[in-house]
Order: C-alpha cells, then sequence, then structure tokens
C-alpha cells in the first residue's frame, strides 16, 4: 500500500513546541527535575462561576447540537463584549463561535484566502499562521522585525510588500512570542495602509485582557468604519479566562465573511461544545475580578525575569507589553536557537522553545505562566547556562 500524503498536508512543518513540550514532559516521567517555560497556557485555574454554569448546562441535559455558529445568547454577549470593551459594532449575524480561537483563525484563513493569495505575516509570528496559510494553498510573506523595533513591523515595510495578490495582512497584538504591543497610532498606520490598498486584516485580539504597566490595547477595527469594514477580529476564551481546553474562540467580520465562515464550520466541526458555550456567557456577562489578581502576579514574574534576563552575560531582553511570554535574544551566545534550547535541556533541565520556531533564530521564547520558585530555579539555571558559554 501507498500511503501518499496530500501535498497539503505534507507542506507542513512539525510543531517545535510540542516537539520540545514531548521531550521535557519524557525527562519529567523519567524523574528528571525540569523546569519548563514552554507552556503557552495560564498556570491559573478557570474561574469557578464559569465551570459552575458549564455544570449546570451539562446537568440540565443542554448537550446537543446548537447552531453551528454558536448559540444565540452567546452570540449576543460577544458582540456586547466587543462594543463595550472595543468600542466595535457587530451585529450576532457577525459573530461565529468556533472550537478555539486557532479554530477561529484557521476558518479566516480557509475562508478568505486560495492559491496565487499572498498573506503577510510580521515575525516573530505564532507559528501556527504561516502553516495556515500554507494549508489553504497561499503564499505566507514574512515580514522580518527585531528587538529593535520592539518586534513590530512599521508601516513603511508593510506599504513595500503589499502586491496586487496581497489578501490578508495578519496582526497580532499582544504578540505570541514576543508580548509586543503596538500603540494606538501605530495600530492606525498599519489599519490605514491596509483600508487604503484593500487588504484584508485579520486581527488576532486573544491575548487583549493581558497587559502590563497601564497600557491598554486598542482594536484596530475601532479607528474608523472603514478600518472596521478591513478587519476581521480573532479572539477567544483560552488566556483571559484560562479556558484553553475548553476549545471556545470567536470571530468577527464583516457580514458576507462571516456568512461563508458559517458555511465552512457547517460542514467541518459544526457547533463547538453545547455546555461550554454556557460557560463562556458566563465568563463574558460574569464578574471579571480574576483578573485584577491574575495581572498582578503575571506583571511581578515579568519583571523579575527581565531584570533578571539582562543581568546575564550574552543575555538582552526588551521588557514584554502584554500576554505571559519573554523573547530574549541569545544571539552573542554563540548558538542557534534550536541548539541553545536543546542543550539547556539537556544540561541544566530546562525548558524553552527556540526562537526559529517563531521565525526568530537569534531568540528563545519563555513563558512566565508558571510559579515564581518554578522561575526563580529556572533563572538560576540559565544563568548558569548563559555564564558557560559566555566564558
Ligand atoms: C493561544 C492563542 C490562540 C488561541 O488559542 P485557542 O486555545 O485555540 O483558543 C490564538 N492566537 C494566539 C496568538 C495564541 O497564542
Amino acid at each position: 500500500m501507498n500511503y501518499s500524503i496530500s501535498r497539503r498536508a505534507a507542506s507542513l512543518s512539525p510543531s517545535l513546541t510540542l516537539a520540545i513540550d514531548a521531550k521535557a514532559k519524557q525527562m519529567k516521567a523519567d524523574g528528571l527535575d525540569v523546569v519548563g517555560f514552554g507552556a503557552g497556557e495560564p498556570d491559573f485555574d478557570t474561574p469557578q462561576h464559569i465551570k459552575d454554569a458549564a455544570a449546570k448546562a451539562l446537568a440540565d441535559g443542554f448537550t446537543k447540537y446548537t447552531p453551528s455558529s454558536g448559540i444565540p445568547e452567546l452570540r449576543s454577549a460577544i458582540a456586547q463584549k466587543l462594543k463595550r470593551d472595543n468600542h466595535l459594532d457587530y451585529k450576532p449575524s457577525q459573530v461565529i463561535v468556533s472550537s478555539g480561537g486557532k479554530h477561529s483563525c484557521f476558518n479566516v484563513i480557509i475562508a478568505t484566502c486560495q492559491e496565487g493569495d499572498e498573506v503577510i505575516i510580521p515575525a516573530p509570528y505564532w507559528l501556527s499562521y504561516p502553516e495556515m496559510v500554507k494549508l489553504a494553498s497561499a503564499t505566507p510573506v514574512i515580514l522580518e522585525t527585531s528587538d529593535k523595533t520592539e518586534f513590530k513591523v512599521t508601516p513603511d515595510q508593510l506599504r513595500a510588500a503589499i502586491t496586487p495578490r496581497t489578501r490578508l495582512f495578519i496582526l497580532n497584538s499582544p504578540s505570541n512570542p514576543t508580548g509586543s504591543l503596538y500603540t494606538p497610532e501605530e495600530a492606525r498606520a498599519l489599519g490605514d495602509i491596509c483600508v487604503e490598498k484593500g487588504v484584508l486584516i485579520m486581527s488576532d485580539e486573544i491575548y487583549e485582557k493581558l497587559v502590563y504597566d497601564g497600557a491598554r490595547h486598542t482594536s484596530v477595527g475601532s479607528f474608523s468604519q472603514a478600518h472596521l469594514d478591513h478587519t476581521i477580529l480573532v479572539h477567544g476564551f483560552a488566556k483571559a479566562y484560562s479556558m484553553t481546553g475548553w476549545r471556545l474562540g470567536f470571530l468577527a467580520a464583516p457580514e458576507p465573511i462571516a456568512k461563508a465562515i458559517d458555511a465552512v464550520q457547517s460542514h467541518s466541526t459544526s457547533n463547538p461544545t453545547s455546555f461550554a458555550q454556557k460557560g463562556a456567557v458566563a465568563a463574558l456577562n460574569g464578574p471579571q475580578d480574576h483578573l485584577e489578581i491574575w495581572l498582578a502576579e503575571y506583571s511581578k514574574r515579568r519583571s523579575y525575569a527581565h531584570q533578571r534576563l539582562n543581568s546575564m552575560p550574552g543575555i538582552s531582553c526588551v521588557n514584554a507589553k502584554g500576554a505571559f511570554y519573554l523573547f530574549p535574544n541569545i544571539s552573542k551566545l554563540g548558538l542557534k536557537s534550536t541548539d541553545f534550547c536543546a542543550r539547556l535541556l539537556e544540561q541544566e533541565k530546562v525548558a524553552a522553545v527556540p526562537g526559529i520556531a517563531f521565525g526568530a533564530d537569534d531568540y528563545m521564547r519563555l513563558s512566565y505562566a508558571t510559579s515564581m520558585a518554578n522561575i526563580e530555579k529556572g533563572l538560576d539555571r540559565i544563568e548558569t547556562f548563559a555564564k558557560s558559554l559566555a566564558s
């Protein structure tokens, strides 16, 4: 039997983050004391009232198919949230609830891009974007950035990358993996160019609520009706409510795009889990005070780790404005990111994700969604490793 794989599937790169994670888990299982900085999810529990709402829905027998794009109650709650928090005018019919923010991104790309289309993706990027673009038979166009610009693309860079084939520009602010955040002025300048050139923006705002030092996230669609007409907003419950395993995300789009995505979803996954959606309603409409506690904790860890990293030989790190990652530059230590992280894991039992996974080989990604005790221990070990390489 010839198990030939489709060109589409064969074009994908396997996830380096998952490979590192598997290796670290195996080492832990073997009894080794591994410190993990690989986590892409909050270390806090889902708030109790959200769990209660889902448990009640389950107990009440809310266990059947729902409308493919989500229950009306949740789509309304999302439209209200987008108005309340982001000053965006969406009708519930423009909102599609999907099985995770990742699924929402996939839906957007598959419903808007095809062979011959180009999708502009700033690097460092969330590692799934280019692979999703390839799955849609479109072409990722990577815009390199560095720590010198806090990993942000400039308007000139974006303008120069746009061609008649450009279909989509992917904006992720606050960013995974760098934690960088575009100011309102910066976001507006990029949005203006997309409006002028007729390019759609996929704005992944999943880290919206995780911002520090009094910074604020601004939705690129909020600047004018024209900006909104050119924007597809992607969001979800994973990061702000620690609901990663629930698999619930959403998008909001101009009506024709929402309709197309509804069709795609109705023939692929259909509705996201019924009782999980009831939990999501409680998340949006219930108290938000957990966030203040989480943010204070993240902020403390971020400041500590940022300061420690910058005191190590050969390592420099711009401070993150959002999300829960730091993205230190390790290029002065003379190893490519894959070797660096492999040896760090082998020698010091610290798991970090090599920057190459995000299209930036001079860096590594450290998640501070782990306890302060772990962070202290892990940074001690990174310091030992950096000193060994620098000497
Ligand atoms: C976590 C994340 C998502 C969505 O995750 P889900 O678990 O699928 O909801 C989307 N974009 C980025 C950049 C993320 O880090």
